[in-house]
C-alpha cells in the first residue's frame, strides 16, 4: 500500500489516463483469446506511438510477443531512437525480465506499470501458460547502465479485472 501512495504521487493524470487505456487493451487481447495483457508507448506530450496486446500464443503470435516487448519494438522502429529517450511504456502489468531487457535495449527513459509482478504472481500461480518470473523490473534495471525511470504499482485492483477467473 506504502508503495502504491508513493507511485500515485509520481504519476500525472495524464499517466494515469494512459495506464487505464493499456488496461483496455489487456481487456480486448482476452476477449481475442489471448492473455490479459496491454501497453503502449507514448511521447512525453501523451501521444501514443505504439499499442500492443499480448500474442504469445502460435501460430499466430509466439512466446516472446509479450504486449511490452512488441510495444517498445513497434515505437522504436517508427520514431527516431532518440525521442525514446523521454517516452513512457505505459503497461497494464510490471514488465517481466524480457521485456524490461526490451525497454532497456530501445532506450525508453520510463515505465508505468498497474499490477506488480508479485501481485501477477498471485494472479496466475503456478499456469504453466504463465510462469511469472519473481523478479521486480527495477532490479533488473538496476544491472544497466543507463537509468529508467518506474513508477508502480498503480490501480492494481482495476489491472486485476481482466485476470480474473482467466488463469485457473
Ligand atoms: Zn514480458
Amino acid at each position: 500500500m506504502t508503495d502504491t501512495i508513493a507511485a500515485a504521487e509520481q504519476c500525472t493524470a495524464q499517466d494515469l489516463e494512459l495506464l487505464r487505456r493499456a488496461i483496455a487493451i489487456a481487456q480486448e487481447a482476452k476477449d481475442r483469446g489471448r492473455h490479459p495483457f496491454g501497453a503502449l508507448v507514448a511521447a512525453a506530450d501523451g501521444t501514443i506511438l505504439a499499442e500492443a496486446g499480448n500474442n504469445s500464443m502460435p501460430p499466430e503470435g509466439d512466446p516472446t510477443q509479450h504486449a511490452e516487448l512488441s510495444a517498445v519494438a513497434a515505437a522504436a522502429r517508427s520514431v527516431p531512437l532518440e525521442e525514446l529517450r523521454d517516452a513512457t511504456l505505459f503497461t497494464s502489468a510490471e514488465p517481466c525480465a524480457m521485456c524490461a531487457g526490451a525497454v532497456y535495449w530501445t532506450g525508453v527513459g520510463r515505465v508505468v506499470y498497474a499490477l506488480s509482478e508479485e501481485r501477477l504472481l498471485r494472479l496466475t500461480g503456478d499456469n504453466p501458460e504463465n510462469p511469472t518470473f519473481a523478479l521486480p523490473c527495477r532490479e533488473v534495471f538496476a544491472r544497466g547502465q543507463r537509468h529508467v525511470d518506474v513508477v508502480g504499482p498503480l490501480v492494481e485492483d482495476e489491472a486485476a479485472l481482466a485476470h480474473e477467473g482467466f488463469w485457473r
